[in-house]
C-alpha cells in the first residue's frame, strides 16, 4: 500500500483539474487529495487512477468519476459531525471523502462481494465508516434520522423509508431519473411530508436496483 511522490504528484493534478471544471470548497479538494485513490482500483490500473473518468471496480460496478464525487459532496453541503447516510457504497471511495470532512458515515451496499471487498479494504485504511450489506432503499433506520443522504447510484424514485430517515431541514442528493442520463437533484426535508427540490444538472450512473440484495 504505497503511497510515493509520483503518486502524489497525479493526484495534485487531479485536483487542479476538479477546481478548474468548478469545484471551489477547498475543504473538499483537500479530503480528496489526502485519499490515495489509486488503492481502489486493481494495481494493474495505476494509469487510470489520476484520470478524471469513472473505473470499474469488479462486480459490474463503478468507482464514480472524482469530478462527480467531489460535485455531490459539494451539494450535498456536508458539515463536521453530521450523520451521513451513502446508498451505493462501491468502492468506498465517496465515503472516504465524506470522512474526510468530519462526518459520521453509513453506507449499504447491495453486492455481496464488493461489499466485503469494500469493508475489509477501507477499515485497513483506518476509517471507521459503518458499511451495510443489503438494499439501500430500506436505508439504516436503527441509525436514523440522518443530517444527509447521498444515492450514489441512479434512483427512478426515492422511497419513502429513505425520507423517513431524513432528519427535517436535512438534505437528500440523488441522480434521479431512469434512462442512461439522470438529473442531479437535492432535497431540502421542510417538514415530515414535504421537501423542497433543486436541479442540478445531467449526470449518468449505474442503477440503483431494487428489492433483494445480491451474492
Ligand atoms: N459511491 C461509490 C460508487 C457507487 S457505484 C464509490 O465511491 O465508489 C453504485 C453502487 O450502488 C454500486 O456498487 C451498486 O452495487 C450499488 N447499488 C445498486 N443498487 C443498490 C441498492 N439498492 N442498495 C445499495 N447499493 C446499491
Amino acid at each position: 500500500m504505497v503511497d510515493s511522490y509520483r503518486h502524489k504528484g497525479m493526484r495534485k493534478r487531479l485536483i487542479d483539474s476538479i477546481r478548474k471544471k468548478g469545484i471551489t470548497d477547498e475543504k473538499i479538494l483537500d479530503a480528496m487529495n489526502s485519499i490515495p485513490r489509486h488503492l481502489f482500483l486493481d494495481s494493474s490500473f495505476l494509469e487510470y487512477a489520476y484520470d478524471d473518468k469513472p473505473f470499474p471496480i469488479g462486480s459490474g460496478q463503478t468507482i464514480s468519476q472524482p469530478y462527480t464525487v467531489a460535485f455531490q459532496t459539494d451539494i450535498l453541503d456536508v458539515q463536521k459531525g453530521h450523520k451521513v447516510l451513502e446508498i451505493g457504497s462501491g468502492s468506498g471511495y465517496q465515503a472516504c471523502v465524506l470522512e474526510e470532512l468530519g462526518a459520521k458515515v453509513f453506507s449499504i451496499e447491495r453486492q455481496k462481494k464488493l461489499y466485503l471487498k469494500t469493508k475489509e479494504f477501507i477499515d485497513g485504511l483506518g476509517y471507521s465508516i459503518k458499511f451495510f450489506y443489503g438494499d439501500g432503499n430500506k436505508g439504516a433506520p436503527s441509525f436514523a434520522p440522518f443530517d444527509r443522504i447521498l444515492i450514489t447510484a441512479a434512483a427512478p424514485e426515492i422511497s419513502e423509508e429513505l425520507f423517513s430517515q431524513l432528519k427535517i431541514g436535512g438534505k437528500l442528493v440523488v441522480p434521479l431519473g431512469e434512462g442512461d442520463v439522470q438529473t442531479m437533484i437535492r432535497l431540502t426535508k421542510t417538514s415530515e411530508n414535504d421537501f423542497s427540490e433543486e436541479q442540478f444538472g445531467a449526470f449518468r450512473f449505474v442503477p440503483l436496483l431494487k428489492n433483494k440484495a445480491n451474492d
